[in-house]
């Protein structure tokens, strides 16, 4: 995603969190014109304190770095990428919804979770870490870019408070259940075709369980 003439952090490249601030207003004001939605989140490194404090303050800006890097890769041109602040980052999807914009953050985050060492291009730390993340969307969370915000703020709050290494929707919503039996592949497909059909993803759960149901009758005919 271009970053025009917004102002860039020294250390990761990314832009700061005042371009973010503009980014989230122009971002919010077209969804709100064009009806379209949007997604927000909300990234921050755990136990960063830890890390810098085993590591050095040096090393930790090598990890501020390469989880930034990791972040932009795997957002590419689906989102605007910012840094908050310390060892935060902030995301702006525009035209996404939070389910598109969760797979995103979500891989993202398995990724970061599996390293056992980070680069920043120079220097390699060899450090093990994990990110809890915190997604708000356009209109279903708020109505303007301050509660989009609250609303990406608290859902990073839950899911620090919940054990962290997790990405959490503000719209109650049990996702983990539904990510945990099936592939992010299979969800993302799942999410195009839905798109596509232009209905909803239950309706094809729906369908895909009737055909296995159809596929197996004989087996169950034989039980009875
Ligand atoms: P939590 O899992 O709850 O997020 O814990 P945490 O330790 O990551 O949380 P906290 O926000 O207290 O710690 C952030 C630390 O990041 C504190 C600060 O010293 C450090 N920090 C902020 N900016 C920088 C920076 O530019 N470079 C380095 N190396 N450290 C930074
Ligand atoms: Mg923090
Ligand atoms: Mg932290």
């Amino acid at each position: 995603m271009s970053t025009d003439n917004s102002p860039l952090d020294q250390l990761t490249g990314l832009i700061t969190r005042k371009g973010f601030e503009e980014k989230l207003k122009a971002a919010v004001l077209h969804a709100q014109q064009t009806d379209r939605p949007l997604a927000l989140a909300f990234l921050d490194i755990d136990h960063f304190k830890r890390l810098n404090d085993s590591l050095g303050h040096e090393a930790g800006d090598v990890i501020i770095k390469a989880v930034g890097d990791i972040v932009q890769r795997v957002a590419g041109d689906k989102a605007i990428v910012c840094r908050y602040g310390g060892e935060e980052y902030t995301l702006i999807f525009p035209d996404t919804e939070r389910e598109q914009a969760f797979l995103v953050i979500e891989s993202a985050r398995s990724e970061i979770a599996q390293l056992k060492s980070l680069s920043d291009g120079k220097k390699k730390v060899n450090a093990q870490l994990t990110i809890s993340g915190g997604i708000a969307a356009f209109p279903i969370d708020g109505q303007d870019e301050n509660e989009l915000l609250r609303k990406a703020d608290q859902a990073l709050y839950k899911a620090k408070n919940n054990g962290r290494n997790k990405i959490v929707l503000a719209y109650e919503e049990k996702m983990s259940p539904k990510t945990s039996h099936y592939t992010l592949t299979q969800l993302e497909r799942l999410s195009e075709l839905a798109k596509e059909q232009g209905v909803g993803e239950a309706v094809l759960l729906r369908e895909a369980l009737d055909n296995l149901l159809v596929k197996y009758k004989h087996a169950f005919a034989s039980k009875k």
